[in-house]
């Protein structure tokens, strides 16, 4: 190691990884330390439940991974990540046996709607598909990281988008897209009615019809794994077992990442309030599963999907989100985001047999026990789920934080996703990857443009370091 680095990255998260890769790339010194005893942070996999059961105990569905700007620029298919693609993205079942889908056909989706809303799915995402890998780098770049190529697009996208998403949903006459798209601004942990949720939705379904939402071969491991053997073949450094606790615990270096939460960075460097005003939303309780079959979907379609929302209608999905981030209570009728790989992995478990996770949402710092409440969820449109149960590993928000420092209190987003934390994240400023220090960055998902595996936060903080080390 030489006596002084380039840079030196904590956290070895998709953004953390992202950042180092891309410094070694350009020819800095970097070493990065990790508090976990291996690499990869919120896109891991470990064998949580039975032996050969390879479970993904955060990440696990990729649509932001696939559309990456960042990660499609790296050679990570010659590090071994290989995408699979269930046959239909995702499926959200009703009550009454059916499904709306989100497919990687435009018609299908639509059709899937019913004929009533078909034509305004088409005119909603139409207009953006044939543009959409220059949009992506561009909202991924913002707030002005990278001057917009195409500014015109991002204008008609924000118009769309930056309403609440119950606005964007009011085009829909019928409740099969408005439930579906609640449940996919739902992923990010927003309140339906909050600001630039419409973009949200749109950018999951744009994503599925762009390149799908995989996983990942072996497990969401293979992502991490990827970025770290291409990081050390570009003479990078990695520690693990090495958990941060101030700047002295650091070698010396021009710069320092910080793939952490900002309230954990304030702490190890001595920032004192500076992110007293960051917020942090509700929590999660998780449940990974080892089945002794697939998931005996009621809806056909569900049963070839790689991600399942379940969720009655819109209102069941607000009320759930509502009572988890407002009114500090667990939901009756949780709203689950659920993902079976081994629609489109064989590999992550025994022959005939599956891994299966579901999560829904709870405050933050909750502690009690949600197995039951979503065990009924998934009865009402898998009936007979409970028999097909091998054995299950439960995370509510202490256990997701004792897991990752950076899930305060269970919150996987690493930070609110409401208000204008949505977008001016981890503090209202045009440039949020930089801290008081010169010398100290930041770029965990706490940064825009915020939580999913995508390693912009950390492409972009990237950038912010090597303008300030090429002007010293
Ligand atoms: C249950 C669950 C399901 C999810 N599902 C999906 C999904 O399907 N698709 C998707 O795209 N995203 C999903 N996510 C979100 C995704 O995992 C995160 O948004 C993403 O991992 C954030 O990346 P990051 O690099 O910012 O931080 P993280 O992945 O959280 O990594 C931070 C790393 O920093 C380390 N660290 C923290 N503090 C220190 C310290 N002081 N010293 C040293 N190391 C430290 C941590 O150990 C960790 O390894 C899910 C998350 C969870 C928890």
């Amino acid at each position: 190691m030489p006596s002084m680095l380039d840079a030196v990255v904590v956290g070895a998260g998709p953004n953390g990884l992202t950042a180092a890769v891309e410094l070694a790339r350009r020819g800095f010194s970097v070493a990065l330390f990790e508090a976990h005893a291996t690499v990869g942070g919120g896109a891991r996999t470990e064998e949580l439940t039975l032996p050969g059961f390879r479970h993904d105990p955060c990440s696990a569905a990729h649509p932001l991974a696939i559309n990456s700007p960042a990660f499609r620029a790296l050679p990570l298919e010659r590090y071994g990540l290989e995408w699979l693609h269930p046959d239909l993205p995702m499926a959200h079942p009703f009550p009454d046996g059916t499904a709306a889908v989100l497919s990687r056909s435009v018609g299908e989706t639509a059709a899937s709607f019913g004929p009533r809303d078909a034509g305004a799915y088409r005119r909603l995402v139409e207009p953006f598909l044939p543009k959409w890998d220059t949009l992506a780098r561009d909202f991924m770049s913002l707030p002005l990281t990278a001057l917009p190529r195409d500014p015109v697009t991002l204008a008609r996208f924000g118009l769309v988008g930056l309403p609440p998403s119950t606005w964007l949903t009011r085009r829909f006459r019928d409740e099969r897209a408005r439930t579906l798209f609640a449940g996919l601004v739902a992923h990010v942990m927003a309140p339906l009615g909050g600001f630039a949720t419409g973009a949200v939705g749109l950018v999951f379904a744009l994503a599925a019809h762009a390149r799908g939402w995989p996983v990942a071969r072996g497990g969401s491991q293979a992502i991490s794994d990827a970025l770290a053997a291409y990081l050390r073949d570009l003479g990078g450094a990695i520690h693990t077992d090495y958990e941060v606790k101030r700047l002295d615990d650091l070698p010396p270096a021009r710069a320092y990442v910080f793939d952490t939460s900002p309230t954990a960075l304030a702490r190890i460097a001595g920032f004192g309030n500076h992110y007293a005003n960051y917020r942090y939303g509700p929590g999660v309780f998780k449940i990974d599963y080892a089945l002794d079959g697939p998931v005996p979907w009621t809806a056909p379609q569900a049963r070839s999907a790689g991600t399942v929302q379940v969720g009655a209608d819109s209102a069941e999905i607000a009320a759930a989100l509502r009572a988890a981030s407002k009114e500090g209570r667990a939901p009756d009728a949780p709203f689950l985001i659920t993902v079976q790989p081994g629609v489109a992995d064989p590999t992550r478990a025994p022959a005939g047999r599956h891994v299966f996770w579901a999560y829904g949402h709870v405050p933050n710092g909750w502690t009690g026990d949600l197995t039951d409440a979503i065990e009924r969820q998934l009865e009402r449109y898998a009936p007979g789920f409970r028999d097909r149960v091998l054995a299950r590993a439960t995370a509510g928000p202490p256990e997701l934080a004792a897991r990752n420092a950076n899930y305060v209190g269970g919150d996987i987003a690493t930070g609110a996703v409401s208000g204008l934390q949505l977008l001016l994240r981890p503090k209202l400023s045009l440039s949020p990857y930089t801290t008081p220090h010169p010398a100290v960055f930041i770029c965990s998902s706490a940064t825009p443009p915020g939580p999913g595996v995508h390693g912009m936060s950390g492409h972009n903080a990237a950038k912010a370091v090597w303008r300030g080390l090429r002007r010293t």
